[in-house]
């Protein structure tokens, strides 16, 4: 439903959340779904989207801080939550506060959670060729026996992360998974054999079987979108579960040659109507789209015109002008049109988990 004080919202499908969360357990072949509900779950909202994926059987959650997982506690979630990179060894008191099972690759972190007291579950990430964060492969045994020798720590999983797994295909993900075949070789050579080993994101889970091990984090796919232009969410029936929707706030009628919106970038090509729509680049609507979008309307496509404003776009009508009030469609289906994520990804030269989350937190979410 939408707010009456503004009626731009972004609708959230939590039948289609279901529906990725079933597609993906197939595509998972047994291995546990962790869902990726960083960053508000995509812009989606974590809290509603990790409740629905749990109900369909996911197991885990993953965040990127700890203030994402004390929200996803303070809603009441139970489930384990991941930690996907370290914060700060000062933080170690309110990640075990919080439950959250920590991902560990510095020795620094790994005494700051041992000096707790307590005896805690962590997983160890390495990095073998994602070249960002994770135990260095030369340094790998060295945290092993730095963390069995704090006496208190289990470690529970062994992950890594795929710089290109989106790129189906591409060697780079092999020779990632066999340097990660060697890290769980040093590791159990040295008794440690965990549960949980995990290296696949949505585009491995999708398309390179080897990655999936006993968990797959699954973020993009989950939502319905693909991770890029080469793993299309389509060709794996997954389902949008985000749209875009606001209403018509204004109906002027202009004749032709007549300019609108900053720096005139638009001349209208004949008599004929502007809409305006209460929704900008303040709200996710990236500014590159000026002059280059569409959205829907009575089931029919209508060009964005003129310059994207921080609050409001505008709308052609060539035949017969909208009435206040009436519906749009920004990104979503409406009849039997649909305005994809990924077209805007494609025409500002991004991908679409940065749209996703750049619907800011002016727009309401409504399931
Ligand atoms: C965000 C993230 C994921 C999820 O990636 P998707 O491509 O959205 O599936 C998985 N693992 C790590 C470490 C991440 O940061």
């Amino acid at each position: 439903m939408s707010s009456p004080l503004r009626p731009t919202r972004f609708a959230i499908d939590l039948d289609a959340v279901r529906h990725n969360i079933r597609m993906l357990s197939a595509s998972a072949g047994g291995a546990e779904l962790c869902v990726v509900v960083k960053a508000d779950g995509y812009g989606h909202g974590a809290a509603t989207v990790a409740r629905a994926a749990l109900d369909e059987g996911a197991g885990w959650l993953a965040v990127a801080t700890v203030s994402e997982g004390e929200e996803l506690r303070a809603a009441g979630l139970g489930a384990p939550i991941l930690l996907l990179s370290e914060p700060p060894p000062g933080a170690a008191r309110s990640l075990i506060r919080a439950g959250l099972t920590p991902t560990v690759y510095s020795t620094e972190l790994a005494d700051a959670l041992a000096a707790d007291g307590r005896q805690l579950d962590v997983h160890l990430k390495v990095d073998t060729g994602m070249g960002r964060v994770g135990a260095p492969m030369d340094q790998w045994a060295k945290l092993l026996e730095h963390v069995g020798g704090t006496g208190r720590l289990q470690v529970a999983g062994i992950w890594t992360h795929l710089a290109r797994a989106d790129e189906p295909g591409d060697p780079t993900t092999d020779l990632q998974l066999d340097r990660f075949d060697q890290a769980l070789a040093v590791a159990a050579d040295l008794g440690v054999e965990p549960a949980y080993v995990h290296a696949a994101n949505s585009a491995a889970t999708l398309t390179h079987p080897r990655s999936r091990h006993t968990m797959v984090r699954v973020g993009i796919a989950v939502y319905g979108l693909s991770p890029s232009r080469d793993v299309d969410a389509r060709d794996h029936d997954l389902r949008p579960v985000g749209s875009l929707r606001t209403a018509v706030s204004h109906v002027k009628t202009i004749a032709a040659g007549q300019p609108v919106s900053y720096g005139h970038r638009w001349h209208a090509p004949a008599d004929g109507w502007v809409a305006t729509l209460p929704v900008g680049y303040a709200d996710g609507v990236p500014r590159l789209l000026t002059n280059n979008a569409v959205v829907l309307h009575g089931g029919r496509r209508r060009p964005l015109v003129g310059t994207v404003t921080m609050d409001q776009v505008l709308v052609w009508f060539d035949d017969q002008p909208p009435a206040n009030g009436d519906e749009v469609v920004l990104l979503g289906r409406q009849g039997s049109e649909e305005v994809r994520m990924e077209d805007w990804a494609e025409r500002v030269g991004t991908i679409t988990y940065e749209i996703a989350t750049g619907i800011s937190s002016r727009v309401s979410r409504a399931s």
